[in-house]
């Protein structure tokens, strides 16, 4: 079985899908067969990749919920290398509807065990904690949490982290990396919250070799995703791609 890597952080906007989006089309760029799974029912990877969620032709819901083959609702992308399961609005009555089950956490988990035909699979996360978010956490070998560079953010890392606690505790030793997210260096707020991230966590940083791994804030990044394209053919040599193909490059290690 290949690597499973949830991209999570209770709060918005705070470059989840980015990361997911990109991180998804280098591996594949680089050959590596690679699903992107959306479990936000607000569908902006789905969107991110040129998908239209209204379309409908199945979500994670029809899987978790119904049963369904997870193969049949997977689509093609553009690109070589890559497939999408897409979102689409059934998935907000996930909570709801698995109120029942005897073992809500486990459900994605059990359903990609059995999947092998992928060497990454890469899970978008919705901005909270319920059980899309912690359903993909338990699947997952590999959690990387965007956090952005600013004042509030690390008020709410105490959430996160509790939680991917309960999970390693409950259920696997699943492994939580940092990436600092829309840094702006020249801006003492955005240098004094690295400080305190790599005080705070500098285990949980990824590095190359000794150096921190940082995505700046970059307008082609924004662009790319509404464009539809990611980054290392929507522009493959600006700053932004360059950072998230250094972190795909550290990824491939793990
Ligand atoms: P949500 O919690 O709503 O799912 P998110 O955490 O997935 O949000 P994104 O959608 O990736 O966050 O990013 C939020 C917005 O910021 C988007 O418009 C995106 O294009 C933009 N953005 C993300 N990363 C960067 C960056 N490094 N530089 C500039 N803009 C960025
Ligand atoms: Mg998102």
């Amino acid at each position: 079985m290949g690597q499973i890597i949830a991209i999570a952080n209770q709060k918005g906007g705070v470059g989840k899908t980015t990361t997911a989006i990109n991180l998804a089309g280098y591996l594949s760029f680089w050959n590596k067969m690679t699903l992107l799974i959306d479990m936000d029912p607000q569908a902006h990877a789905t969107l991110g990749l040129g998908f239209n969620p209204e379309e409908n032709t199945g979500s994670m819901y029809d899987v978790l919920v119904s049963g369904e083959k997870l193969a049949a609702i997977v689509r093609s992308t553009d690109l070589d290398n890559l497939r999408m399961v897409m979102s689409n609005i059934d998935l907000a009555g996930l909570e709801l509807a698995l109120a029942e089950e005897w073992d809500r956490a486990g459900i994605l988990q059990r359903v990609l065990e059995g999947v092998t035909e992928y060497e990454y699979i890469i899970i978008d996360c919705p901005p909270t904690l319920g059980l899309l978010t912690v359903n993909s956490l338990v699947a997952s070998s590999h959690i990387i949490a965007p956090v952005q560079t600013q004042f509030y953010a690390l008020r709410g890392m105490k959430l996160l982290l509790n939680t991917v606690e309960k999970v390693q505790r409950s259920y696997r030793d699943c492994i939580l990396h940092l990436l600092p997210t829309m840094y702006q260096g020249q801006q003492v707020a955005d240098r004094d919250v690295l400080r305190v991230m790599q005080e705070r966590f500098n285990s949980s940083l990824i590095k190359t070799r000794d150096e921190v791994l940082v995505i700046p804030k970059n307008v082609r990044l924004s662009e790319a995703s509404s464009s539809g394209t990611p980054i290392h053919l929507y522009s493959p040599d600006c700053v932004g791609a360059k950072a998230y193909e250094a972190v795909a490059q550290e990824v491939l290690e793990w």
